[in-house]
């Protein structure tokens, strides 16, 4: 059964891609790539006379048809998306469609923008005491999410927030934030975009003052909000240490 590989081409900076990902490109003879994202220098790793199809203009119907034909010709084709392909990926869709047509799918993952912009601070995203989860979310826009999820619902939670596709309205973002109540104006927050581009823009506030920020930085796409206190870990310090490295701390690595 012919196969295609979807691959995370990671968040921008083309050595960001994994290794597995790297393979799958030198070895692809039709790279179909979400050009709205993905870094095009990625395509210099084609091998000659490789084709690279950008399916930002195409219909789904179009993308399956142009990957199932490459294959029927005996070719090898891969899928490229931007940072991970299973977090707003659409691939679901892709993959059932393929199935359709008796092709299987494989994936390999890639580093999530979230990632991205919380190395490019510096931050780790789960500090004892402060947070122990990140959630990943999106506030409704075009694409609605389901009641539950909600942002004002999963504000409450107080956790690390990494909110995608919602830059373009931070206003709103915001006011669902504090709505939830568990954050408050003081609340800090880091807004990065292009994570791991040359020209990546790293913004940092509070929930009081972000959208001004943004608004005067000229930032309304391509970046990922950071929410939660483990921001202020960097100006602040630390607080609780993690167990991890406690010298009186037992686990299966040190006895
Ligand atoms: N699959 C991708 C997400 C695609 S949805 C991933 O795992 O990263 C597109 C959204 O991802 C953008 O609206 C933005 O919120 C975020 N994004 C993608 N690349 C980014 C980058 N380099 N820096 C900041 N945000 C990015």
């Amino acid at each position: 059964m012919s196969t295609v590989l979807f691959v995370g081409a990671g968040p921008g900076d083309p050595e960001l891609i994994t290794v597995k990902g790297l393979k799958a490109l030198r070895q692809a003879d039709l790279v179909v790539y979400a050009g709205s994202l993905v870094n095009r220098a990625l395509l210099a790793e084609l091998k000659p006379g490789a084709r690279a199809v950008d399916s930002a203009p195409l219909a789904l119907e179009e993308i399956v048809a142009c990957m199932a034909e490459a294959l029927a010709a005996g070719r090898q084709v891969v899928r490229l998306h931007t940072g991970d392909p299973c977090i707003y990926g659409a691939i679901q869709e892709q993959i059932a469609a393929l199935a359709e047509h008796g092709i299987a799918a494989q994936v390999i993952p890639g580093v999530t923008a979230a990632f991205a912009a919380a190395a490019g601070l510096g931050q780790e995203l789960t500090l004892p005491e402060v947070s122990q989860t990140v959630i990943i979310s999106r506030r409704e826009g075009r694409t609605p999410v389901p009641e539950r999820e909600k942002l004002e619902k999963i504000a409450a939670l107080g956790a690390t927030l990494c909110l995608y596709l919602s830059v373009g309205m931070m206003e709103e973002v915001v006011a669902d934030l504090l709505a939830g109540g568990a954050y408050a104006p003081s609340t800090p927050v880091a807004v990065v975009s292009k994570a791991s581009w040359a020209d990546e823009q790293r913004i940092e506030g509070t929930l009081g003052d972000i959208t001004e920020k943004v608004r005067q930085a000229g930032i309304s796409r391509q970046a990922v909000i950071l929410v939660g206190e483990v921001l202020n870990a960097r100006h602040q310090g630390v607080g609780e240490k993690s167990k991890l490295y406690d010298r009186n701390f037992v686990h299966g690595f040190r006895t």
